[in-house]
């Protein structure tokens, strides 16, 4: 079969017969595409209860009751960055090279070194994720994903005709692993691991020695891992992140990022990759992300102009603040709820047990 005909069987629409009338389905792609959150809280139409009040849960977004505020300088960098018009063109589609720059600077370890060329920014963690599932992983492949798990991650992947397979948490090890599960899973068609580390929504943090665990399996199987790290910045006292890429020499590493949550302003839509590959294993796959990132001609302008500013003199008092807030929150909810799971990180799972 030639290459042209095998391309039009794979992704043909089901009837190739000319169009005689005004009939026009949405594309098997966007038919597929799914993100159960957004399907919800995008179109919410709820009339309160007038006699009761309502308790909301929110979304994950700290900018909705106005407690969690961005700070001041970021708010000052932005404006700088206006007014100086010197951001207001097309950047690479991969990043300001003075933004990949800042975020390496940011990021790098001895144990995990990184440049600016190690670094790609998306428009968000998602579209950062998206570039590297895409980049990683072909239709028929499948890809590995916590369960429970943030819900983006199988609609990226199923939306592109990738096959989910979810490896367990375990919540009576505060939500490690299940590593015999996870490795029953691959077979000959697993692309990579996704692992979520910080977790959303468990709010677990995982110890190194886990972490080893998991990348000796990776290194067992050659599996590549992309690692959302999004939660770095937000574990609590007592509780120490490591970068799952500072823990290995051989397995690569996508670390995913981004500005949302820590700096609270998740409406400013830009993260990142961090591309670790201490054996150029990922050479060809490092050029795939570079061209999947011109497929939206790159994160936007000014918050990137504004990003080494952010980044690097964010005052500290920031950072202690939104932690303890966000700590205090916990203390409240915990005497209230009870049914709480072990909790380290900002993000915190309710087992609901609903009796009829
Ligand atoms: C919020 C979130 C993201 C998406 O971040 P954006 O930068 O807003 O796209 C990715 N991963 C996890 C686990 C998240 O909670």
């Amino acid at each position: 079969m030639s290459a042209a005909a095998k391309t039009t069987n794979d992704s043909a629409p089901t009837s190739t017969a000319r169009r005689v009338a005004w009939h026009i389905p949405a594309s098997q792609v966007a038919q597929r595409t799914l993100n159960p959150i957004r399907q919800i809280v995008d179109h919410m139409k709820i009339a309160p209860n007038k006699d009761k009040e309502m308790i909301s849960l929110s979304i994950g977004d700290p900018t909705i009751y106005g407690n969690f505020d961005i700070d001041e300088f970021a708010n000052e960098a932005m404006i700088k960055v206006i007014k100086s018009k010197r951001s207001n063109g097309y950047p690479p589609s991969f990043g300001y090279q003075h933004a990949r720059a800042s975020i390496a600077a940011k990021y790098t370890i001895p144990t995990a070194p990184l440049t600016a060329n190690d670094v790609i920014i998306g428009s968000g963690a998602s579209d950062a994720l998206n570039i590297c599932i895409t980049g990683l992983c072909d239709s028929g492949t499948n890809i590995l994903l916590p369960r429970p798990g943030f819900p983006l991650y199988e609609t990226l992947a199923t939306s592109k005709g990738i096959e989910v397979r979810y490896y367990n948490l375990l919540p009576e090890k505060n939500w490690e692993v299940d590593l015999g599960h996870l490795e029953s899973l691959v077979d000959d068609k697993t692309s990579c691991i996704l692992v979520n580390n910080p977790s959303n929504p468990c709010g677990s943090v995982y110890t190194r020695p886990h972490l080893e665990q998991i990348l000796a399996l990776c290194a067992r199987h050659h599996l590549p891992v992309i690692s959302d790290e999004i939660y770095d910045g937000l574990p609590f006292a007592g509780n120490v992140f490591h970068p799952i890429a500072s823990l290995t020499d051989e397995v690569p590493v996508l670390a995913v990022g981004g500005i949302a949550k820590q700096y609270c302003v998740p409406g400013w839509r830009v993260g990142w990759i961090l591309i670790h590959d201490r054996n150029d294993v990922l050479k060809e796959a490092r050029q795939g992300l570079i061209s999947l990132s011109q497929l939206i001609l790159g994160a936007n302008s000014l918050v990137q102009g504004a990003l080494p500013e952010i980044l690097h003199n964010t005052p500290q008092k920031f950072y202690d603040d939104t932690l303890a807030q966000l700590e205090a929150r916990i203390q409240l909810t915990d005497g209230k709820l009870g049914d709480l799971m072990p909790l380290r990180s900002c993000f915190i799972s309710t087992i609901l047990s609903i009796s009829t």
